[in-house]
C-alpha cells in the first residue's frame, strides 16, 4: 500500500533525526489509509536509545484519546538508525506487535545524510519494503 508525507513532515522527521543523533529518534505517525496527516515526535525511553527505540507510551496514549472521535489514527511508526541503514534491524522483527503500522525507518551517516524507507509488516514474519510518495 505504500505511504505518503508532506515535504513538511519529511522535514520534521529530518530535523528530529538530526537533533536526537546519536542516539535514535523516534515519531509516531498520524492520518488516514496510506496518507500522513500528521508526525508527532516522541521520546525515545530506551535504556539503551543508540542502538534502540521505545517510544514513550503516555504520548502513544494521550494520543489516542485524542484521535478517539477523529478520522485519522495512529497509522505507523518512525525511528532512526543512526550510521545504520534504512531496514528493519532484527530486534525491530521482534517488536511488531501492531501488524497494520507502517514502519518507517530514516538511516543516517553521522547526523547529516539521511535516507527513508518504509516497511509492511507481513502476516507470518519480517517485512516488505513500501514506496513512499512525497505529497506536496
Ligand atoms: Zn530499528
Amino acid at each position: 500500500m505504500g505511504i505518503s508525507l508532506s515535504t513538511d513532515d519529511l522535514q520534521l522527521l529530518k530535523s528530529h533525526t538530526k537533533s536526537c543523533y546519536p542516539e535514535e529518534a523516534c515519531a509516531l505517525l498520524v492520518g488516514k489509509g496510506s496518507k500522513v496527516n500528521r508526525v508527532v515526535v516522541a521520546k525515545n525511553i530506551a535504556d539503551d536509545p543508540r542502538s534502540f527505540f521505545e517510544i514513550d507510551p503516555t504520548i502513544r496514549i494521550s494520543l489516542e484519546k485524542e484521535l478517539r472521535d477523529c478520522e485519522d489514527s495512529i497509522i505507523g511508526v518512525f525511528h532512526s538508525h543512526p550510521d545504520g541503514r534504512d531496514h528493519p534491524s532484527e530486534r525491530d522483527e521482534e517488536m511488531i506487535i501492531e501488524r497494520n503500522f507502517v514502519w518507517v525507518i530514516a538511516a543516517t551517516n553521522g547526523s547529516t545524510y539521511f535516507e527513508l524507507s518504509a516497511f509492511e509488516p507481513q502476516a507470518n514474519k519480517g517485512f516488505k519494503e513500501v514506496s513512499i510518495t512525497r505529497k506536496i
